[in-house]
C-alpha cells in the first residue's frame, strides 16, 4: 500500500513537472514575440511600442500612452477650458 502511495506521489511530482517545464519552455518561446510590447501607463493595455507614445519622466522612467487614452485626455482638457 505504502509503495503504491509513493508511486503515485513520484509520478504526481513527475507530471508537475513536465507541467511547470512545458509552461516555463512555452514563455521561453513567446518573450521574443513580446519585446515590442508594452503596457500603456494609464489603461494597463499590451499594445505594440509603435503604437505608443513614449515619454521619458526624470531619468529613468519611461511611460507609454495609448492613442484611446491620449484622445481622452485630450477630451478632458477641452471640458476644463
Ligand atoms: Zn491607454
Amino acid at each position: 500500500m505504502a509503495v503504491t502511495v509513493l508511486a503515485a506521489l513520484f509520478l504526481f511530482a513527475l507530471v508537475l513537472t513536465a507541467f511547470f517545464g512545458y509552461k516555463y519552455l512555452g514563455k521561453k518561446t513567446t518573450a521574443p514575440e513580446n519585446i515590442n510590447n508594452e503596457k500603456c501607463s494609464i489603461c494597463r493595455q499590451k499594445f505594440e511600442k509603435k503604437m505608443l507614445i513614449e515619454r521619458q519622466i526624470g531619468d529613468y522612467k519611461l511611460l507609454y500612452f495609448c492613442r484611446e487614452c491620449i484622445v481622452r485626455l485630450y477630451a478632458d482638457l477641452g471640458i476644463k477650458n
